[in-house]
């Protein structure tokens, strides 16, 4: 697999499969077909032992052979004398005529069959247990590896794609919305392979950018040096080849000829290690393979450098598309918020924070795009499609003024629903659903006040947290806090204490687990460090004096110590403030957040000895249904509209009403105008959701009767399966005119 890895293309690394395969097996051919499905054939791709003209000419229906037949059964045929099988079709311009034992094994990717491998011999001989499993095994690891060869429009002679612009990369569907843009690549400091490719006008400039970063790692490498005069002579040695290297015509004239081509300095320069790495680590001998590692080392050295000396220069578009490989919330919110329209990141879900945070601020975002190659995409034209979950880049002009009219139409539909904005949530028959907003930046609070929200639901706490780099004072978040408070004073504010861990990490304070979602996150770091969490309830609580309405939301409660804890410390928080002289410092509303099974088997206890209850149903969603909500690879089996969901989310509620604890939902099922419709049926009280969603799920309300919406709740109550629930609810909204939150962007 490492050969397969490193061959420059797809069809090179079949080649390399289907020799090394037969030479292992003993085979007198090994042969790799891939399916093209629009032909219905199975095409010839690779083989060493039939005849080599015949690759890429041969295709076999879909109905013939046994090759068709492996793919048909998705399992393997391991035949003594293929000739002698029913299905068995002799292929002519093969020179097959001679085989008889065959084995053929499925590539299967997720579920789909891409092709087969087979293996042929002359004598009659069925393959043996262990050539059977080594074929299972190889085919496995390929079907990755066409997956993404296809994707990227690498499969020469099947059906040849991305020559085609038009057809875009898959991802998940992250915020919704469509931008048209222009893209900017972040990736993580220090990685060589990460770097994109970029371009400059600025030849000079760059030239000396690399050179100050040359001679920096010099200066460095001499202090080292000098610090460790009294290590071994061989040990320091390396200091001296490390400055040779650096001094190596081949690294820099090498490095400045790139940038004279017209590539900024880290791209130059990445290009050149990696060409020497791959030169050395190809050859024989095991000391210059191994220097390999130096040099990329120094690479990385000298590009630390260059990051370091250009920070802060780079340059957004005034519609920037902000692409990287693992988006993190601070890269989001660096971005100058009037120059960003949207977001890609080739991993993560519409359930990560990124995700959540990109709906929060109203900018359409892919998800999960695995096979974007997003440092080759730098500073391209993109067409981000947030609500397919689609990419294209640099498409053609036709499919650019399709989305400019999508985007014409979306902004129509937007100003329809702003129109909405000062009526109240209230169903046809005169019931009221207070809506509540979801933010986490002070920036979105001007949007959020504009956006008819009767008060901020969930105010993330832990964003300011992650755009710093070291903790906030206590009297840094009194400032922030106030601002979120009286930005909707007297209306009701609830901050949420910090809730870090899982996919939200400050820089400052690493937290490395195997298992993030169910290690120390949330109300566990906080209870485990009463400092941080005093500082903070210290905080809300200065914020809050002759405001009132603040209220304290716990996340992630699994058991009753902890809100036991917890309370305990927000009286104590309140005491020490009152012992410094603080007055007027009212005792906020304390709420718990319901996101984890176990407290909604408890909800019973727990809503005695809180205020409120609101649900999180992005957590518990995940740990219900076991689906990471960061994974793109199991994104599709995430549904809060799972009967398992649903009926933990009807259970939360019957229980809090039972004590007339107020329950509300915060979690993003309820800014799903369908998801919505179902909670108001449901009973709830409030809700409370992004910005976007926000005047959606107005309008839905405003166009049922809470009767009709009890109604379909008792009849999706009885529904076994997520999709039946989905199409019932859809249809329901379509036939009250409200089509178009099903279909967005595509009125
Ligand atoms: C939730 O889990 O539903 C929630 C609102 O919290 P977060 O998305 O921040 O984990
Ligand atoms: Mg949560």
């Amino acid at each position: 697999m490492q050969e397969v890895t490193a061959a420059p293309n797809l069809d090179q690394a079949l080649n390399v499969i289907v020799q090394r395969v037969k030479n292992v097996m003993n085979a007198d051919v090994c042969s790799i077909y891939l399916s093209d499905f629009p032909a219905r054939q199975h095409v010839l791709m690779a083989t060493d032992g039939l005849n080599p003209n015949a690759v890429s000419k041969v295709r076999i229906d879909f109905n013939k052979g046994l090759i068709s037949k492996v793919a048909e059964l998705a399992e393997p045929i391991n035949l003594d004398s293929a000739p002698s099988h029913p299905v068995y079709f002799f292929l002519p311009d093969t020179q097959e005529e001679n085989y008889h034992g065959f084995l053929g094994v499925p590539i299967v990717h997720h579920g789909q069959v891409l092709g087969v491998i087979s293996v042929q011999q002359t004598e009659k001989r069925s393959f043996v247990e262990e050539e059977l499993t080594l074929l299972v095994t190889i085919a496995a690891q390929l079907a990755g590896v066409i997956a993404h060869a296809d994707a990227v429009g690498e499969i020469s002679g099947l059906h040849g794609h991305r020559t085609n612009p038009d057809k875009p990369f898959k991802g998940l569907a992250g915020a919704p919305g469509v931008a048209i843009g222009c893209s900017i690549v972040v990736y993580p400091a220090s990685d060589l392979e990460a770097v994109p490719n970029r371009k400059t006008d600025d030849i000079e400039g760059e030239i000396k950018v690399f050179e100050t970063a040359v001679e920096e790692t010099r200066q460095d490498l001499l202090a080292l040096q000098d610090r460790i005069s009294e290590l071994p002579t061989e040990d320091q040695a390396l200091f001296d080849a490390y400055l040779l290297m650096l001094k190596s015509k081949n690294l820099i004239e090498n490095t400045i000829d790139r940038i004279k081509a017209g590539y900024w300095a880290s791209t130059a320069l990445r290009d050149t290690v990696l060409e020497h790495v791959k030169l050395f680590t190809s050859m024989e001998d095991d000391y210059l393979s191994e220097r390999a590692q130096d040099i990329r080392d120094l690479g990385k050295r000298i590009l630390m450098h260059i990051q370091s000396d250009t920070k802060g220069s780079l340059v957004y578009y005034d519609n920037t598309i902000l692409v990287s490989d693992e988006l993190t919330a601070p890269a989001l919110m660096e971005v100058p918020k009037e120059k960003l329209v949207a977001v890609v990141s080739s991993s993560g879900s519409g359930s990560s924070h990124v995700a959540i945070l990109a709906r929060a601020m109203g900018i359409p975002s892919v998800m999960g795009a695995t096979d974007l190659p997003t440092n080759q995409i730098d500073g391209q034209i993109l067409v981000v499609d947030g609500y397919q979950g689609n990419i294209y880049i640099q498409p053609s002009h036709r499919v650019i003024s399709e989305f400019e009219k999508i985007i014409e139409e979306e902004n129509k539909f937007s100003l329809e629903l702003n129109n909405l904005k000062d009526m109240p949530a209230e169903t046809t028959d005169g019931v009221r659903l207070p809506l509540y907003v979801n933010s986490g930046l002070l920036s979105d609070l001007t949007s959020s006040q504009g956006s008819g929200a009767e008060g901020i639901g969930l105010y993330r706490t832990e964003f300011p947290f992650m755009i710093r780099d070291r903790f906030p004072g206590e009297d840094e978040q009194t400032k922030i806090y106030r601002q979120v408070l009286s930005s909707f004073a007297p209306s009701p504010v609830v901050l949420r204490t910090l809730d870090i861990g899982g996919d939200k990490n400050l820089s400052y304070f690493p937290i490395k687990e195997e298992n993030p979602f169910l290690g120390w996150r949330g109300i566990r770091v906080s209870l485990d460090h009463p400092d941080i969490f005093i500082t903070q309830l210290k905080a809300m609580l200065r914020a809050s004096i002759d405001l009132d309405n603040l209220n304290i939301l716990l996340p992630m409660i699994t058991s009753v110590s902890e809100v036991n804890d917890a309370l305990s410390l927000v009286q104590k928080a309140r005491n020490e403030l009152l012992e410094d002289g603080y007055a007027n410092l009212k005792m906020p509303r304390i709420g718990a957040m319901v996101e984890v099974p176990s407290a909604v088997y408890q909800t019973n206890v727990i809503a005695k000895r809180v205020d409120f209850i609101s649900i999180g149903t992005n957590d518990l969603v995940q740990y219900i249904l076991a689906v990471d909500r960061n994974n793109s690879d199991v994104a599709g089996l995430y549904d809060c509209l799972h009967p398992s969901v649903i009926q933990a989310v009807k259970q939360v509620l019957r229980q809090a009403e039972r004590h007339k604890t107020p329950v509300s939902v915060c979690g993003e099922m309820a800014g799903d105008p369908a998801a919505a419709l179902l909670l108001l049926g449901m009973g709830f009280e409030s809700l409370s959701m992004s910005v976007v969603a926000l005047p959606k799920v107005k309008w839905v309300i405003r166009n049922f009767s809470f009767q009709h919406a009890q109604d379909l709740f008792a009849e999706v109550e009885n529904f076994e399966e997520a999709p039946d629930v989905r199409a019932y609810l859809n249809k329901a909204l379509e036939k009250a005119g409200l089509g178009g939150l099903i279909h967005p962007g595509k009125q």
